[in-house]
């Protein structure tokens, strides 16, 4: 019989009214799979963990070096899939740092809900089933990390959350999920894991990378406020304006800052790549990475920032961060 393990992590999939009012997380796993209606069919020996109970704005890098640990332990020891039940504000981080982390064929599937289970249409039953069968699905392995939501299959490194209340929140801008759960049954139909694996290096908790967004008028007063001498940041995510921009005046800051630091530019735009040679004006692109800061492909600043702590965590010098984001292209 295959094994499948799921691990709780918190989130409204696993919250309930509280006494003082709005939801807050309490059960556990196994209550979890204990409320999903006809898990005997998928025919598996399904085992339940809490490792956290937290709503997921509070987990920290801590959390996910011990998550990452809990996977491949529950893989080396025998499961056929591993399921993680988690909030979905940060589920994307989540399932990118084990998509780095965890290099097992095993499917890692992350999961969750929009609605917490005592709400009409609750959806954490539903979600938790089709995780579990994806799980189970010879299809999905050595595809990386999979975020399993509404019955769509995506890929840790595209999968972000684009609304704050819907139960479609989750999307794969510019290029769709990679699989569909139909009628219970996982159809999978691409792969979006490049071959970069990273070790869980608990020092990735030492490493502060910060994220700043660029705004119409930013004069640099964060950053500015960041610190320079030294820089209060090991590193730096930049969502940039369109396809990687800053505002002309702050081009001197943030160049300075690129000689210190390792600097990402990334998007705000939500979706699509940085741009490489196409606008020639100060603050554009092809200025920015002349001046030393490294292109984040097609990862998002939240996901960037992801893969350039566990990079630092690792002491990786910046040819070597240049190259890992290469792969993301
Ligand atoms: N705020 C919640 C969390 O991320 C949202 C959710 O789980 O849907 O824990």
């Amino acid at each position: 019989m295959s094994k499948v393990a799921v691990i709780g992590m918190g989130g409204t999939i696993a919250m309930a009214p509280s006494a003082s009012g709005g939801i807050v997380p309490s059960l556990a796993a196994d209550d979890l799979v204990a409320s999903v209606p006809g898990l005997a069919t998928l025919d598996a020996k399904i085992t339940a963990t809490t490792l956290r109970s937290l709503p997921s704005p509070s987990l920290g890098f801590a959390d996910l070096v011990e998550l990452s640990d809990r996977v491949r332990a529950e893989i080396a020891g025998g499961a056929d899939g591993v399921v993680i039940t988690h909030g979905t504000d940060t589920i994307e981080e989540t399932a990118f740092f084990l998509d780095l982390t965890v290099p097992e064929d095993a499917p890692v599937v992350v999961t969750g809900a929009m609605r917490h289970p005592e709400a009409p249409g609750a959806d954490g039953p539903a979600n938790l089933y089709a995780a579990i069968s994806v799980a189970l699905a010879p299809a999905a392995r050595g595809l990386g990390c999979l975020v399993v939501m509404s019955d769509e299959v995506h890929g840790a490194r595209f999968v972000r959350k684009s609304h704050t209340s819907s139960t479609g929140a989750f999307v794969s801008p510019g290029f769709g999920p990679l699989g569909l759960v139909v009628e219970g049954d996982p159809r999978i139909r691409g792969a979006a894991r490049v071959g970069l694996t990273l070790p869980a290096d608990p020092r990735v908790v030492e490493r502060r990378v910060g994220m700043v967004t660029m705004a119409l008028g930013d004069d640099g007063t964060l950053l500015r406020l960041a610190g320079m001498d030294p820089p209060a940041f090991d590193g730096l995510v930049i969502a940039g304006l369109g396809a990687g921009h800053v505002p002309a005046a702050i081009v001197p800051l943030v160049a300075e800052l690129a000689a210190r630091v390792p600097v990402v530019l990334s998007t705000r735009t939500g979706s699509g790549s940085v741009l490489r040679q196409t606008y020639g004006y100060p603050g554009s692109e092809r200025d920015l990475l002349e001046r030393g800061l490294i292109h984040s492909g097609f990862l998002d600043p939240a996901k960037a920032r992801v893969l350039l702590q566990l990079l630092l965590a690792s002491n990786a010098e910046k040819p070597e961060i240049i190259a890992a984001f290469d792969q993301y292209r």
